[in-house]
């Protein structure tokens, strides 16, 4: 058993998630920033790669006083689960995700960790390890499954994004357009990794609802399943 998965992450108009210096750039605005807020407020569970946390040093936290106090009121805690997929357990230990706010954490490594650094990140999370050079993330997601999480909402990056759709582990997919063109053959994409080749069965979509947010737009898709021959 696994928890429903829903990724969210927002792009440029030519399909970039960051710079090419994989620098995080504001690409939506303050409507779907509240969005984004809500959509982690009703999740068991928030999940990023380590690149991301490298990258970018989010916190993961819920930011709006009305969501916390929501959440309070359902007898959660403030935040949800924040969760790290990180191999090797690169994961600095002043890293916001493990020092701002209250709430659980939970880092996924890899049998292959480094024993001392596995013992110093028990003192900051929960350390699953699933899998042997890289993390297991079905074995991982199974794992979050036993600890209660239900709902999973995933924030990228374009690598741990690429793994969850190759294995066939998201549900479904928010994805924020903005109006601004990034460029770079470089730059992240929202599922970067191997990529399908064209005699794969690559991932398809049904395409809920789309919006107007902002400066761009916001498209709900849900993943078909099982996925057809390309
Ligand atoms: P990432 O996807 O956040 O993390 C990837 C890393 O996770 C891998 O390199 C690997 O590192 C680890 N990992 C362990 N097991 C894995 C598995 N089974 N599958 C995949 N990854 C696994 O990193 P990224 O691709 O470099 O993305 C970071 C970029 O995305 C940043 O530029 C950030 O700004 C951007 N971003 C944008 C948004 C948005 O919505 N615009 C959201 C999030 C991130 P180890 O081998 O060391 O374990």
């Amino acid at each position: 058993m696994r928890p429903y998965v829903t990724v969210n992450f927002a792009m440029s108009a030519d399909g970039k998630i960051s710079t090419k210096e994989r620098r995080q750039l504001k690409i939506s605005g303050k409507a779907d920033f509240t969005r984004v807020d809500q959509l982690k407020s009703g999740s068991d569970a928030i999940m990023v790669g380590i690149g991301t946390v490298i990258a970018d040093d989010p916190s993961l936290t819920i930011k709006s006083e009305e969501l916390k106090q929501a959440r309070a009121s359902r007898g959660l805690d403030e935040n949800p689960i924040r969760v790290v997929v990180d191999s090797r357990g690169r994961i600095p230990v002043d890293a916001a995700v493990l020092c701002k706010g209250p709430g659980k954490r939970v880092i996924g490594c890899a049998e292959t960790i480094d024993p001392a650094t596995h013992r110093t990140l028990k003192l900051h999370a929960t350390v699953i390890i699933a899998g042997r050079e890289e993390v297991d993330l079905k074995g991982l997601l199974s794992q979050l499954y036993n600890m209660g999480v239900r709902t999973l909402m995933v924030e990228g990056g374009g690598t741990l994004l690429w793994s969850m759709f190759e294995l066939g582990l998201v549900d479904e997919m928010y994805q924020y357009i903005g109006n601004i063109v990034l460029g770079g053959r470089d730059a992240p994409t929202p599922a970067d990794g191997e990529g399908f080749s064209s005699t794969d069965p690559f991932v398809r979509m049904d395409l809920l609802e789309w919006v107007r947010i902002d400066e761009g737009v916001l498209l709900h898709w849900r993943i078909k399943s099982p996925s057809q021959p390309g």
